[in-house]
């Protein structure tokens, strides 16, 4: 059976372009803020021309590789990474390294009060990766800094951005299910969790999907890296060894000590829910990795009825308040069959 004919036959698409309204919270209990935003003006200027953009040629033969952080204001593990690499002066072995601090602006909105609100201060800057939207004529603090950085995401080879989840659940990659990110992600082999997306996210244009790394018969290894909840130290450990373990698999920087091999799990997106009503909840609690039967009821969105398409259907990245336009949940199945390595 194919993804295609798992899904289910009420295609929801993506409301309007991802902009809140009518927040409505469910009942969380506040995370542990073990990581907070630091000020980053010193890593303003640049050496592309574009704010919090660095770039350092080798000068040497060799791929050109971006790290690109904080496409979410609040996802820190990114920032520290990033800003890991800046102070430490990591320059490349060969080929070039791009380094780039996406959406500061959310960033310096950070409230420890509600620190779930600086992900974005308009659109999601991590939707709008299409010529539509880019040569478009809205304006918004994110449309004005996707365009700003197009040429920066436009030039490199391969390119790893690196988000975390509200939830506290293990980290995984996700990428469209080009051969090429497939295999780049089980060489790297950590995080060891898969969401591959055959068709796409579904729900606007991420990053990762951006001109040529969208297409099957493009080029380049683009991964989103999901590096566990977004203000936890053991998050930014994540994020600083993924990003040295993807510098490595490029021959950037020295390849670092070999880690124990977990098994790969993988999961292939069936649909992404994007949520319609301010009654959007899930028929139980769910954090991530929590599997349905066929049929069974995963969640209500006013009289919608949102059920599994399959069995063993697995929700990741449910949505911690029902923001009407964001996305609900993601739906999922195990890929059984034994990847290549
Ligand atoms: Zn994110």
């Amino acid at each position: 059976m194919s993804a295609k004919d798992l899904r289910p036959e009420t295609q929801v698409t993506a409301a309007g372009a991802n902009v809140s309204s009518a927040p409505a919270t469910a009942e969380q209990k506040p995370p542990r803020l073990e990581v907070l935003p630091r000020d980053l003006s010193a890593y303003r200027r640049g050496n592309t021309g574009v704010d919090y953009v660095h770039r350092f040629d080798s000068g040497r033969p060799g791929p050109h590789v971006l790290i690109n952080a904080l496409t979410h204001g609040n996802e820190l593990c990114g920032m520290v990474a990033v800003t890991g690499l800046l102070d430490a002066g990591v320059r490349p072995l060969r080929g070039t390294l791009t380094l780039s601090l996406a959406n500061v602006a959310a960033y310096e909105s950070f409230d420890p009060e509600r620190p779930f609100d600086s992900r974005q201060l308009v659109h999601n800057l991590n939707r709008i990766w299409s010529d539509a939207e880019l040569d478009g004529t809205e304006d918004s603090p994110e449309l004005r800094r996707a365009r700003e950085l197009r040429p920066i995401v436009a030039a490199p080879d391969h390119l790893l951005d690196i988000h975390s989840t509200s939830q506290d659940v293990a980290p995984f990659w996700v990428y469209p299910g080009h051969a090429r990110n497939g295999e780049a992600a089980l060489a790297i082999g950590h995080p060891s969790v898969h969401l591959v997306m055959p068709q796409g996210l579904g729900s606007g244009t991420p990053l990762i999907q951006f001109g040529r790394f969208g297409r099957a018969d493009g080029q380049g290894v683009a991964l989103v890296v999901e590096c566990g909840q977004h203000f936890l130290q053991a998050t930014s450990a994540t994020a600083v060894e993924v990003t040295q373990r993807f510098l490595a698999h490029f021959g950037l920087v020295p390849a670092p000590a070999a880690r124990a091999r977990a098994a790969q799990r993988r999961f292939e997106l069936l649909q992404t829910y994007v949520i319609r009503t301010p009654e959007f909840r899930f028929a139980r609690p769910c954090e991530g990795f929590e599997a349905f039967a066929r049929g069974e009821l995963i969640a209500t969105d006013g009289a919608t009825e949102l059920r599994a398409p399959c069995d063993r259907c697995t929700v990741l990245m449910p949505a911690r308040a029902a923001i009407v336009g964001r996305e609900g949940v993601y739906l999922t199945r195990p890929i059984d069959e034994a990847p290549e390595t």
